[in-house]
């Protein structure tokens, strides 16, 4: 699980968290449900190790990670601009985080780098790992594409499966399907539930879509102003709503 503990964090004198406390459980489906601008991004951004709280802490499966080595957090996260590299192709950017993980550096150099000792070898189980989960995916067929040739869905699959090659004990994501037109975004919605219920990984999911958080959480964070109101499954927060500001955001009869 990821346990975060007080964190807070302002730009420029503005604070955007106000002490943000929460335990997302092994195994765990978290939604941040919040209004834009309520924080979101930038506390998943914290978790990730792309950004530094400037008070509290982060554990990640009950250890407090080291705010010196962002890099080693066990985690992977998917933007919303999906982030892919356009002069690569999918396979490229598919091993692009096992390569980095997995090569020395003179191991990933173009030339000389695949007549180094092991690293053909090494090259070769990465590209099996990347067929395999972009098979899963459905994205087999793409492969040797760069993204600027995929369809949206394509694109976001390909954020997914490089998230996925990294096997991460926590998968951060996101509003991963805001940029998909509405037909796409609920047959992506499915697959993710299915990723999650296939994986058994802990997830911490970030949207502004109600709809989203309701059919996809185990338990959504209600999120406004930097501070959470409120922490609950979607039908207790439907049906019983913290306070008034909860129920206005959710719509909810109180
Ligand atoms: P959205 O749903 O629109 O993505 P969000 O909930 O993800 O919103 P954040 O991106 O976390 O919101 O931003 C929270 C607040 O912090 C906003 O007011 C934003 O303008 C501000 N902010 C975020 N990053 C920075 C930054 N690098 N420098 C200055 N202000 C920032
Ligand atoms: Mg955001």
């Amino acid at each position: 699980g990821v346990g975060i503990e007080a964190i807070s964090k302002s730009y420029g004198g503005i604070p955007v968290l106000r002490g943000v406390s929460l335990d997302v459980r092994d195994g765990e489906f978290l939604t941040l449900l919040g209004p834009s601008g309520c924080g979101k991004s930038t506390l998943l951004r914290i978790i990730a190790g792309l950004e530094i709280q400037d008070g509290g802490e982060i554990a990640i499966g009950g250890r407090p990670v080291d705010g010196a080595r962002p890099k080693r957090r066990d985690v992977a996260m998917v933007f919303q601009s999906y982030a892919l590299y356009p002069h690569m192709t999918v396979a490229a950017n598919m091993a692009l985080p096992l390569r980095m993980r997995r090569l020395s550096r003179w191991q990933r150099l173009p030339l000389i780098g695949p007549l180094l000792p092991g690293a053909r070898a090494a090259t070769a189980r990465i590209e099996e790992e990347v067929r395999r989960t972009a098979a899963a995916l459905e994205i087999g067929h793409v492969l040797e594409r760069r993204p600027g040739q995929l369809s949206g869905g394509q694109r976001q699959r390909v954020a997914v499966g490089r998230a996925m090659v990294r096997q991460p004990a926590v998968f951060l994501m996101d509003e991963p399907l805001s940029n998909l037109d509405a037909k796409l975004r609920v047959t992506m919605r499915a697959e993710i539930k299915e990723l999650h219920r296939r994986l058994g990984t802990t997830f911490i999911y970030v949207t502004h879509d109600q709809a989203e958080a309701m059919t996809l959480s185990d338990r959504v964070a209600v999120m406004l102003g930097g501070e959470l109101l409120q922490v609950a499954a979607p039908q207790e927060i439907y049906a019983d709503p913290a306070d008034r500001r909860v129920a206005e955001f959710i719509g909810s009869p109180r």
